[in-house]
């Protein structure tokens, strides 16, 4: 059943889980006789990369990051901080950023530059979402999920004020449920 806030939904369950199959065939192939660290940023990205891995036939290894985003508003700072950092270095390794979304690219743009600065053999990004038109720097993301238009949706990890990322699917939120 659909959520009474959520006006709309843009991508189904089935069509996340789904894409999130291909994209987990599709690192499979290209990582093919290595391993891969991913890395989420947190707290959007923990859904998506719970279940890539689980898409990803070569070895896998885990670690997290926190930065500071949208707080409660609906509208990017481009103010990064780190909250908190990796436990392990990844100097030498095959590492894949996972992003829940990208949108205008300051925050990637921000922690490319920190993670590149840390010598990892190759760095790569996987965004679930892509906002069309919206990036303010031009970033390489390796695998995109989806393109959605310029909404602020919530759904399978993104939240609105910290609800509705359990939400299994992805959609748009109704204006009234902004107003609580
Ligand atoms: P950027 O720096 O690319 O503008 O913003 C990236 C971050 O902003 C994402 O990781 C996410 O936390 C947040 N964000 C951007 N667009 C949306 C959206 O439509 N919905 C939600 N819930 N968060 C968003």
């Amino acid at each position: 059943m659909t959520h009474p806030d959520i006006q709309e939904i843009v991508y189904s369950e089935d069509r996340v889980r789904a894409r999130v199959a291909e994209l987990g065939a599709e690192i499979s192939r290209d990582y093919e006789g290595r391993s891969v660290l991913l890395i989420a940023v947190l707290r959007g990205a923990a859904l998506f990369i719970a279940d890539l891995a689980r898409e990803i036939t070569v070895p896998v290894e885990l670690d997290f990051m926190a930065v500071s985003s949208y707080g409660s508003a609906t509208k990017s700072s481009g103010v990064v901080r780190i909250l908190k950092d990796l436990d392990e270095t990844i100097e030498g390794r095959d590492v894949l950023v996972v992003e829940d979304i990208l949108d205008t690219g300051l925050t990637l743009k921000y922690l490319l530059k920190n993670l590149a600065s840390r010598k990892p053999a190759s760095l790569e990004i996987v965004a679930l979402l892509s906002k069309e038109g919206k990036q303010r720097v031009p970033i390489s993301c390796r695998y995109t999920g989806f393109s959605i238009p310029d909404e602020f949706v919530v759904g399978y990890g993104l939240d609105f004020a910290e609800r509705y990322r359990n939400l299994p699917y992805i959609g748009i939120l109704k204006p009234s449920a902004y107003q609580d």
